[in-house]
């Protein structure tokens, strides 16, 4: 075994990694990237199938995301926000509004600015959880000053995963990461999250296409949202705030809500004077595309009573905003970013807000309305100068034209996919996709999860020199922006021998 594996073995204790089984076997130390490639330090390469867990963008080592870290080093890696302002980070955060502004368009209307946020604040953190964490602290306290509530209440969807700090486990419901730390956290609501291959009240029968296309329903999940907040506010105390992924729940199994949904949902949540909390940690900065390429709604027109008054507009716009709530035309509150935000360069977050949310923290010194909240590497000089090359490259038409096309090829692609038994649902939305492996597809009947079957496939993949990582039993392909077509090609090829190797030869 190499010297650093052995070292790994004795002192490093994995993320989400059952460790008698890690010591088991020598793992893969990667030495190298470029582009979509990783190198090991044996010399083996390997495709970045999950874009290093969903957080690199535009390939490893990219020219221009290093010259901007060189240039910074060359100024101050790290100086402390507590007092002090830096350059990279005034100027990324007027870049992430200005973004944002881009992405959610003008507002329709002047006259009803709550239905219509505008973001127009920033505040810095360092990965995921602690930018759920801060949305969460804000809306709880904005419930309280303006005195909505005494004892605000949060929404999320089921299966929702929003980090693992104990805030967004509270928000999170995967009871399988989430059960152990009840007795630590708050308690919050969930109500369905539109799983259309799984869903009870999904009537259609599966057919070799994403189970949303072929969704026979009346929007019954909708109707569980809409009572589940008339609920709340019977009870005297409306939720907070809704906390929701747009357009894809991820950690949940890639979770592809159909067009509409969002709009419904998000809409039930307004009306009910609910702040939104858009957990974009995932979909954020192109990741969703065009948010296809499943655009428009199959069903629309033949359930025509809410669909009529709340159509899905927005996703068939090809302006390719780069955030999900802006490619389904919903205005959130609080939107909430990190993975990708420096190309998966670094570990920066950021919770953009509103002017009313930040005004509810204004007051004289002595009043100590301050935010009492803040971590050692807020707004990172190193992050931010990363996060704004990052963010140039994504504004360049030529980017633009690169992602509309990866996300084209990707659905050509996954197409041959549909010919294996053992593929039940292929869900893409954007840059995303996920791969169901069933039993049968006629029958949609599951692995058990303890037969490992999707983390089975994935050690398939990597013995083909393809690198990703299941959910269970979905496979997840993400693949930088760069990927080529070849490279591409090898991804989705290496996962259907993989599939067949580990599952079995019938095709459908
Ligand atoms: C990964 C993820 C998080 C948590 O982010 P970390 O950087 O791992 O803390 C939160 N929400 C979503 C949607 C995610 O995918």
């Amino acid at each position: 075994m190499h010297r650093l594996a052995k070292l790994d073995h004795r002192y490093v204790w994995h993320p989400f990694t059952q460790m008698r089984q890690w010591l088991q076997r020598e793992p893969i130390v990667i030495v190298s990237g470029r582009g979509a490639v990783l190198r090991d330090v044996h010399g083996r390469e390997y495709l970045d199938a999950n874009s290093s867990i969903w957080t690199n963008l535009h390939g490893h080592r990219h020219p221009q995301i290093d010259a901007a870290l060189r240039r910074q080093l060359r100024k101050i890696a790290h100086c402390s926000a507590l007092g002090l302002a830096n350059e990279p980070a005034s100027l990324l955060a007027a870049e992430l509004v200005r973004t944002a502004q881009n992405a959610f368009g003008p507002r329709a209307s002047a006259t009803a600015p709550a239905l219509q946020p505008t973001l127009t604040k920033v505040f810095f953190s360092d990965d995921g959880s602690t930018a759920l964490e801060v949305a969460l602290k804000l809306a709880y306290e904005f419930a309280r000053r303006t005195g909505r509530s005494r004892q605000p209440r949060f929404c999320s969807l089921q299966g929702a995963y929003h980090g693992d700090t104990v805030g967004a486990v509270s928000l999170g419901h995967i009871s399988l990461f989430h059960r152990s730390y009840a007795g630590l956290c708050f308690r919050s609501d969930a109500v369905p999250a539109p799983y259309c291959y799984r869903c009870p009240h999904n009537r259609g029968q599966p057919q070799r296409s994403d189970a949303r296309s072929w969704r026979r329903c009346r929007w019954e999940c909708v109707d569980e949202i809409e009572r589940a907040f008339d609920k709340q506010a019977k009870r005297g105390n409306p939720y907070a705030a809704f906390v929701f992924e747009p357009l894809i729940q991820g950690a949940a199994g890639m979770i592809a809500q159909p067009p509409g949904w969002l709009q419904r949902a998000t809409e039930i949540a307004r009306s009910h004077g609910a702040l939104l909390i858009a957990d974009e940690v995932l979909t954020g900065f192109g990741r969703c595309g065009s948010g296809g390429p499943l655009r428009s709604d199959p069903m629309e027109g033949l359930h025509s009573s809410r669909a009529a008054t709340r159509s899905s507009s927005g996703l068939g716009r090809r302006r390719m905003p780069l955030f999900a709530c802006g490619l389904a035309g919903v205005r959130p509150d609080f939107l909430c970013l990190a993975k990708g935000m420096t190309g998966g360069y670094l570990p920066m977050a950021a919770t953009l807000t509103t002017q009313a949310v930040f005004d509810a923290f204004l007051g004289e010194y002595h009043e100590f309305k301050t935010f009492f909240h803040g971590h050692s590497y807020t707004a990172n000089p190193l992050g931010a100068a990363a996060a704004l090359a990052s963010l140039k490259l994504l504004n360049q038409p030529a980017g633009r034209r690169a992602r509309a096309a990866l996300e084209a090829a990707m659905h050509q692609e996954l197409q041959a996919l549909w010919a294996l038994e053992h593929v039940g649902d292929i869900r893409q939305v954007g840059l995303i996709a996920g791969i169901e492996l069933v039993r049968d597809w006629r029958t949609r009947c599951a692995f058990d999860l303890a037969e490992a079957a999707g983390a089975r496939v994935c050690e398939a993949m990597a013995r083909r020199g393809v690198l990703t990582r299941p959910i269970g039993n979905v496979v997840v392909l993400m693949p930088p922006y760069c990927t080529t077509r070849p490279q591409l090609r090898r991804m989705v090829g290496a996962l259907a021998e993989a599939i067949e190797e580990v599952l079995g030869h019938a095709v459908a």
